[in-house]
């Protein structure tokens, strides 16, 4: 299989090629170039399918030509062996848990997927593959941990020092083997310029095999697209149109549905819920997109305001937003109705729900309003509600205990690099650590 560029620009890459590069050179990000179809039988077969099942069918349709049946059974049976609970609340309103694996948000099944996928692409390379990440918080805890111990790879995480918060810190900083983490003297944005400007060092990269293991990468939309066609599965002998509504900043997760509605996988629309950063919705109202700085939100892993995966669904609609508008409604709320509706649903349910979660059920909410079709609502449900207790307990007046998988983390040690802003430094840094 080939991954095009939604530029069109720059030729067609192998698997090798996309996932190791992670863009194109002409700036577009890559996609399938065919989406693999499910039809008939395979699609009534997902109902009785486990979620292990369904990665290892999906997975196999796209990658089978490129890596070999044995292998990439391994690297799905290693990486994605998560739990995913769909979780009903009442006759209509079901919640779609992807946050219980290592770091309890979804951002775990593709940043595990893609580590083993890229130990296995670089099997039989002479040298080390170096990841580079800059991090604001959740991308950076997925990837130390899904990274931890895989061979032939070492990767470096660049956090903004004193702007994470403190169990954040403690899931990049303690992991150590071949994880190791910088604490910059400067904000999200030094470190993605660092990292940039390691990227556009030609010299530096003669001399190691650099790589990054950001959003954009198809890697990591690939597996979260399986736990769509798992939700679908499970949802198919209800009656109703299928209608997930999805927390989105970047729009990676919103991007992976539609790829599993596009296999043929029967989800009837999606509902882009986001925060403050209203700039999705926007676009579907007034048919033309004007990115702008993001603002700071309670639901901050949804905090931007150029989300990358917009060019990906732009080109799977041919850049029609009518297109885009008969299979995507998009809402925007602000904190204020985001507390509110994490103490409502606590209130009616006894079910917590996280920031981000509390957005996706407001989305669904206002899609139900301005609906009268017969509907099956399912929100995914993207971080558990103990990643944020600082913002939760006040809400629901409660305490939230704090799972093992997190609360490992907090009696050990810290062990950060400092680094300031200057690229001469961070350039030193790696030339010592890789050599
Ligand atoms: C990353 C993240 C999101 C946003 O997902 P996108 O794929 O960027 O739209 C939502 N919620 C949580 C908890 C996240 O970590």
């Amino acid at each position: 299989m080939k991954y095009i560029s939604t530029k069109n620009i720059s030729p067609p890459a192998s698997l090798k090629e996309a996932v190791l590069s992670g863009m194109p050179e002409d700036g577009g990000l890559y996609l399938p170039a065919i989406i693999p179809q499910l039809v008939g039988r395979s699609i009534d077969s997902l109902s009785s399918m486990t979620f292990m099942e369904i990665a290892q069918k999906m997975s196999a349709k796209f990658l089978s030509d490129d890596i070999p049946a044995p292998h990439l059974e391994e690297i799905v049976s290693r990486s994605l062996n998560l739990d995913v609970k769909l979780n009903q609340l009442d006759d209509k309103l079901t919640v779609l848990e992807t946050f219980h694996g290592p770091t309890m948000a979804f951002k775990d099944f593709g940043a595990r997927f893609m580590a083993r996928l890229m130990s296995y692409l670089i099997r039989g390379e002479q040298r080390e593959l170096t990841i580079l990440v800059a991090t604001s918080g959740d991308t950076g805890s997925a990837v130390a941990s899904g990274f931890l111990g895989i061979q032939g790879i070492r990767v470096v995480i660049l956090y903004p020092s004193g702007k994470v918060s403190p169990s954040q810190e403690k899931q990049l900083t303690t992991q150590g083997q071949n994880i190791q983490a910088l604490e910059v003297a400067g904000n999200f944005d030094d470190c993605q310029s660092l990292v940039k400007q390691a990227f556009a060092d030609r010299n530096l990269r003669n001399q190691h095999m650099l790589s990054s293991a950001n959003s954009i990468n198809i890697a990591r939309l690939l597996p979260q697209s399986f736990y769509f066609a798992y939700t679908a599965g499970q949802m198919m002998h209800k009656t109703g149109d299928l209608v997930i509504s999805v927390p989105s900043g970047n729009f990676g997760n919103l991007t992976a549905g539609l790829m599993a509605q596009r296999m043929g996988i029967p989800i009837h629309h999606f509902v882009a819920s986001t925060n403050r950063n209203d700039v999705f919705p926007k676009y579907l109202q007034d048919g033309h997109f004007q990115a702008r700085p993001s603002d700071q939100t309670l639901s901050n892993a949804m905090d931007v305001g150029d989300p990358s995966n917009l060019a990906r669904i732009r080109y799977l609609f041919d850049d029609d937003v009518d297109q885009i508008r008969s299979k995507i409604s998009s809402w925007s709320f602000d904190d204020q109705q985001t507390l509110d509706q994490i103490a409502e649903i606590y209130k009616r349910y006894s079910y917590v729900i996280d920031p981000h979660t509390a957005v996706g059920m407001l989305g669904l909410h206002e899609y139900l309003k301005n609906s009268s079709r017969n509907t099956q609502g399912v929100v995914v449900s993207t971080a558990h509600p103990a990643k944020f207790p600082e913002r939760v307990e006040p809400v629901i007046k409660t305490s939230i205990t704090i799972p093992d998988q997190l609360a490992q983390y907090l009696t050990r040690e810290k062990h950060a690099v400092p680094m300031s802003t200057d690229y001469g430094e961070f350039r030193q840094y790696l030339m010592d650590a890789l050599a």
